[in-house]
């Protein structure tokens, strides 16, 4: 039995709720169907951050959810769920779901039969299909963490939590539900959520929780590289990449993420014009201040960051092979970004720019004659000017270059040309 937590001895109300989300709670729970919010904005609300975003969950197939809103979608091959639309907002409406992994003794034939035909694992234990329906205790179970099964009821606004998850909002711990090495075994993105929200909540890491995740890191090899990036997206991108990075490093899961930037960083490698590790910190810690404070930073520019050490190194190496500079760097960077995108893809819409902020490193000291001009107009010159001024942050002494291109960019026409012949 949950504990249920009636409407007056919880601080969640309707007035916490997107109006949206609100409007497709009412519409299945007067079609006749349970509905209830669940997972991350629950969570947020009491600890007391503002909830991102609404997911429901119902005992509505996502057929019949469908077919009471006409602005929604069925989508998903994995998870078949329903996406509600309304103008920006997109309210995600999923189906209670079993964890087929879980060993139940008493199951139906029925149920059994199902499980073969919509349920699949990889040769590592990985859950490849997971598309049985079950009851809602059944669907708190399969979730990843005791906070973030907790269900807010639309039909008496209660709170119920099957896995005591307020209690360990209460002990500020992550807590997984189950078997720590079997619910890593189905899932092995289930520990980089756990380092994710450990540095987003501040919560500390339940001992029996943290314990197998060093040993079983290896297994985010067998992860889609395009799922991994998605994750490094959330992970670094959310504004705690920092905290994210030095937690991804303690438990050994950055190695999975970033491989050559991990070996680099384990060397110990560095040059004059570059500490791998501060300048990494000082772009995670821009990013962080950029996201905290409302602005947004694009995946190619985070990316660009985390490989660049890596394609400073091999440039300096193509270099001594007797390439000029510019060639050195785009067998450096093809090198470096042929080696990530087997641990996680990257998309080439990404690519693309990250290899021209890279490229731009090497132009922007050249101002001469028509060039600053040229490169102030450059579609990435802004992105470029940001990245420089993080390795200058970071200790690389420039010679005052970021200085300069600020100094040009705010200037009047005539001045501009003073700069351009004093850099000369
Ligand atoms: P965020 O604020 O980052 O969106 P969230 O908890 O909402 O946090 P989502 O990735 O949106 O995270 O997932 C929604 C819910 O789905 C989670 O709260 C959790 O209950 C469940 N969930 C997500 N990923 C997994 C997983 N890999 N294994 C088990 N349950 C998961
Ligand atoms: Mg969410």
């Amino acid at each position: 039995l949950p504990l249920e937590i009636p409407r007056d001895k919880h601080t969640f109300s309707r007035k916490n709720i997107s109006p949206n989300a609100l409007k497709v709670l009412y519409r299945l729970h007067e079609a006749g169907f349970d509905a209830y919010l669940v997972g991350g904005c629950i969570r947020d609300h009491l600890i007391g951050i503002e909830p991102k975003d609404f997911d429901v969950v119902t005992n509505a197939t996502p057929e019949e959810a469908h077919a009471l809103f006409s602005n929604s979608r069925l989508i998903g091959r994995r998870f078949k769920l329903v996406h509600v639309t309304y103008g920006r907002e997109i309210i995600e409406v999923s189906t209670f779901r079993a964890n087929t992994a879980a060993q139940h003794p008493a199951e139906s034939d029925q149920r059994k039969s199902l499980k073969d035909k919509d349920t699949a694992r990889s040769s590592h234990g990985i859950i490849l299909r997971d598309n049985v329906y079950g009851s809602i205790e059944e669907d708190a179970e399969r979730r990843d963490f005791t906070f973030n099964a907790l269900y807010y009821n639309i039909a008496d606004f209660s709170i119920n939590d099957y896995c005591g998850g307020l209690a360990d909002i209460e002990k500020r711990q992550i807590r997984i539900i189950g078997d720590a090495r079997q619910r890593y075994q189905e899932d092995p993105v289930r520990m980089l959520r756990a380092i994710r929200f450990a540095a987003k909540l501040n919560f500390s890491i339940e001992p029996e929780t943290a314990a197998p995740i060093k040993e079983m890191a290896h297994l985010l090899d067998h992860i889609p590289p395009a799922r991994l990036f998605e994750e490094v997206l959330k992970l670094l991108g959310s504004g705690n990449g920092t905290e994210t990075f030095k937690l991804l490093r303690e438990y050994g899961l950055f190695k999975y993420l970033f491989p050559d930037t991990d070996a680099l960083l384990k060397s110990g490698w560095q040059r004059k014009d570059i500490d791998p590790e501060a300048f990494i910190l000082q772009g995670l810690q821009n990013t962080d201040e950029r996201i905290q404070g409302g602005r947004s930073t694009a995946p190619y520019f985070l990316y660009a960051i985390l490989l660049w050490p890596s394609v400073a190194l091999r440039h300096e190496e193509f270099e001594k092979q007797g390439l000029p500079e510019l060639p050195a760097l785009h067998q450096a960077a093809t090198m470096v970004l042929d080696n990530q995108v087997a641990a996680t893809a990257i998309p080439r819409r990404f690519s693309t720019p990250m290899r021209e902020i890279w490229d731009l490193q090497f132009r922007l000291p050249k101002r001469y004659g028509k060039r600053a001009f040229t490169l102030l107009h450059h579609p990435r010159f802004r992105a470029a000017f940001d990245f420089l001024l993080i390795r200058e942050q970071s200790g690389t002494d420039l010679g005052g270059l970021g200085n300069w291109w600020n100094d040009f960019q705010q200037a009047p026409e005539n001045q501009q040309r003073d700069l351009i012949n004093r850099a000369d």
